[in-house]
């Protein structure tokens, strides 16, 4: 969506029921796809965006008070069998320097992000088959046993049910897996043939069924997206209820189809971040690297719209570099130790403490 299109429907819609819109979301009603449309179009009014953003930092302080919890990211493999036409480090890029992390190395992180007071552990990768199930559960275990104070997330993408079963039994807690778009249309422009909407969504239902806190989650300004795209976004987030959203600008890669784009607005995502706090308050919202990326303050203005995430880095450096989903990614040169004493003191800045603990989602 780009901004003259962005300006053009909030001009359009401004006249209609924008203000209503809002004021229907803050009143917790349920909303329609009309309702949102409206809302979104409304995107660039300074009143509105004021009140949003406002209800948004209340509910996240009558559910969170100032707290922000850290997350130890360890980005454990960047080898991919999808394609997805958006992500660095899909499959057909040839110019990504693969790596995987051993278990001993997974555990070291863990170790390390224990020592620095982390006590959840986020582990993500591509989908990557040398991770069997077997491997997998075997590396939660291992993990929920060494330190069973820990939440412990998994971010491996699109799995059986039976898979997801074997992994939720071995202690995993967590599962996000964004479902990066809720329009069809928009989610085949995106993908290559062979991956669906339809089994995103699935996954989704099934990790929510096997007990898992799940997180959904949607790019900003990933190409061809619209208005429509996202409000059907924001549908999709207000039935699945997830415990955790992931939401952060796209911004292209030099290495894929959508290398010349225009990265997603960092405006437009602070206020997506404050409508979905408050469709969802009670949610797990991280204020993303994307968007620390795109703006050098981008996480604390993240933190002001209604985020109460920050997810710092725990991969060995080595090989942070090499987890290039997106160019310029921010926070791939910097030991765990310094990033964490770093950040704690902008979170701080900002207003908000950073907490450790497992910092489960919460309802009131
Ligand atoms: N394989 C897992 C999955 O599919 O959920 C986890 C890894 S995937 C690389 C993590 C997330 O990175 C995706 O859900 C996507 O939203 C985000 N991502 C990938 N490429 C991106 C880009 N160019 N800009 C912003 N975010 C991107």
């Amino acid at each position: 969506m780009n901004t003259n299109n962005q300006k053009m429907s909030s001009r359009r819609f401004a006249k209609t029921s924008a203000g209503n819109a809002a004021e229907k979301l803050i009143s917790r009603q349920v909303m329609e796809k009309d309702d949102f449309v409206a809302l979104l179009g409304d995107f660039g009014n300074q009143e509105t965006g004021k009140r949003l953003k406002e209800e948004a930092l209340r509910l996240r302080t009558q559910y969170y008070g100032r707290q922000v919890f850290a997350r130890g990211l360890i980005e454990f493999t960047n080898y991919c069998k999808n394609n997805c036409h958006y992500c660095g480090i899909r499959g057909a890029n040839r110019n990504a320097a693969r790596y995987r992390l051993s278990q001993k190395e997974i555990l070291e992180c863990c170790r390390e992000g224990y020592r620095l007071g982390f006590r959840t552990f986020v582990l993500q990768g591509g989908e990557d088959p040398f991770y069997t199930d077997e491997k997998m559960a075997a590396i939660v275990r291992e993990i929920k046993r060494r330190y069973p104070d820990c939440a412990l997330t998994l971010s491996l993408g699109e799995r059986t049910r039976e898979s997801y079963r074997l992994l939720r039994e071995a202690g995993a807690d967590r599962y996000l897996l964004r479902h990066e778009t809720a329009d069809e249309a928009h989610y085949r422009l995106l993908h290559p043939a062979g991956m669906s909407l339809e089994n995103r969504r699935r996954c989704l239902y099934n990790l929510k069924s096997l007990g898992y806190q799940v997180g959904a989650g949607m790019m900003v300004g990933s190409p061809g997206q619209t208005l429509w795209c996202l409000a059907e976004d924001l549908l999709f987030l207000q039935r699945l209820q997830p415990q955790m959203v992931g939401l952060g600008p796209f911004i292209p890669h030099h290495d894929t189809c959508f290398a010349t784009e225009a990265p997603g607005s960092v405006e437009l995502t602070l206020y997506l971040l404050s409508i979905v706090r408050i469709l969802l308050p009670g949610v797990l919202l991280p204020a993303t690297t994307a968007l620390g990326t795109l703006d050098p303050c981008g996480r604390e203005k993240g933190l002001l719209a209604g985020a109460n995430v920050v997810m710092p880095n725990l991969s060995p450096l080595k090989n942070r570099k090499q987890y290039e989903l997106y160019d310029d990614k921010a926070c791939t040169g910097e030991e765990a130790a310094e990033c964490l004493g770093c950040l704690k003191q902008r979170v701080e800045d900002a207003g908000f403490t950073l907490v450790s603990g497992r910092g489960d989602a919460r309802q009131l």
